[in-house]
């Protein structure tokens, strides 16, 4: 398929600045004083003075999510990879589908199915940096590229929100899970572009260069999440194709879209359970009217701001606008650092941790940061078995065994 290059919309600036020059405010807060209504931050390695909000409570039942046959059809010309095969960090060869290689030598591999999972926070992409760009939440496509390779690398490998969620997650013995989220509905995160009357995916666009990358690696997973303000109306990934069109390809592809609210609404300067069903709902309602079945299951707290009132955050995870139900089943903050998982008893499902990617200039707790300072066992290390929750003797300290239900728990001695 010919493909042409469209340089990125900037129509979007303002929507992205409105969200990231607070969560720059916010990333200062969190840095500082660990508090108020900003993810805060426990590196386990080399970072004192911050510390992990306590987290408790789960809900973890996922809905399912559809995607219209014609846009699997659209999507099928042109995202089809094949299978392949590539070596694992350990050395063992793993293949892609339909079934990651197991292995249960876990003293040889050390997996560690109760460490942290990255959930990456991405905002927006330029072709350059230029003086006005913003810093923190802008990359390069470049950047983006090299990303996929570092993390690929490193033994990363993309999951859905959906199993990350459910902790039912599939990736190879030796590998580890990683979510990859997009906020506000950006074109340089996706679009369509025209080629000879065929809508296909922008070439300059984060799917774009995920889908290439999977061509080279199939292996490492073409998965995300976009949360998105559908009161942006066609100017939600603006370019080619109405805003069905492009939902409907991207939900063909995959990926996952989630709730930002209708709005972009600070739920901690506006957190009435009338103002939580309304941002909510009618974001819902607006989705289901593109997308019949199209369920937003998680959402992003724009700002990372959630009400101020404790009791009324049950809002967030579901409520009913007339007559429009919504359910979320993760409510994700803003930063900065890997999440636990689900089966951690500091889970809290209402603010769950992201990492912000790097921006134009690294800070502190960003991805690159974590990437370079997180130790061995902070992260999630899989035996490759999704039915099996393999944890290192000493490593299950924080497990719910009653959220593992229907998992086969394996502890082991981790070699000397
Ligand atoms: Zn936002």
């Amino acid at each position: 398929m010919k493909r042409i290059l469209i340089l990125p919309s900037n129509r979007f600036l303002k929507g992205c600045t409105r969200c990231s020059v607070n969560l720059i405010l916010c990333m200062v807060l969190l840095l500082s004083l660990a508090a108020g209504g900003c993810m805060s931050v426990k590196n386990p390695v080399s970072a004192p003075g911050v510390s992990e909000p306590a987290q408790t409570d789960i809900q973890a039942s996922m809905k399912p999510t559809s995607s219209a046959a014609s846009a699997t059809a659209l999507a099928s010309s042109s995202s089809e990879v094949s299978p392949g095969t590539e070596a694992s960090p350990d050395g063992v060869q793993s293949t892609q589908s339909p079934l990651p290689a197991i292995r249960t030598d876990n003293a040889a591999f050390s997996p560690n199915e109760m460490g942290k999972i990255p959930v990456v926070m991405f905002h927006r992409f330029v072709e350059a940096f230029e003086p006005k760009t913003e810093k923190s939440y802008t990359s390069t496509f470049q950047q983006f590229e090299t990303l996929l390779e570092t993390l690929h690398e490193k033994g990363f490998r993309l999951i859905s929100m959906q199993d990350f969620l459910s902790g039912r997650i599939s990736v190879p013995a030796g590998f580890k899970p990683m979510v990859f989220t997009f906020d506000d509905g950006t074109a340089s995160q996706y679009s369509l572009e025209d080629a000879g009357g065929t809508l296909q995916i922008k070439t300059a666009s984060a799917v774009g260069i995920l889908r290439r990358f999977n061509e080279k690696h199939p292996d490492f997973g073409m998965k995300g999440i976009f949360f998105l303000n559908m009161d942006m109306r066609d100017n939600t990934f603006p370019g080619k194709g109405t805003l069905k069109e492009r939902i409907s390809l991207l939900l063909g592809l995959g990926f996952e879209v989630g709730n930002h609210t209708w709005g972009h609404v600070d739920f901690s300067a506006k957190g009435t359970r009338a103002d939580m069903e309304a941002a909510l709902g009618l974001n819902q309602k607006a989705m289901t009217a593109i997308s019949p079945d199209t369920v937003f299951q998680a959402l992003a707290l724009p700002y990372g701001g959630r009400p101020k009132d404790k009791a009324l955050r049950p809002y967030l995870a579901s409520g009913i606008w007339e007559g429009t139900a919504y359910r979320n089943d993760g409510v994700f903050a803003v930063g900065a650092g890997p999440s636990v998982t689900v089966f951690d008893k500091r889970f809290d499902p209402l603010y769950i941790a992201r990492v912000r990617a790097t921006g134009k200039e690294p800070v502190e707790a960003d991805l690159d940061w974590w990437l370079a300072e997180a130790g061995n066992r902070t992260f999630y290390v899989s035996d490759g078995n999704p039915d099996t929750l393999v944890i290192p003797e000493g490593q299950d300290t924080y497990l719910v065994p009653e959220r593992a239900k229907g998992l086969k728990i394996i502890r082991y001695a981790p070699a000397p």
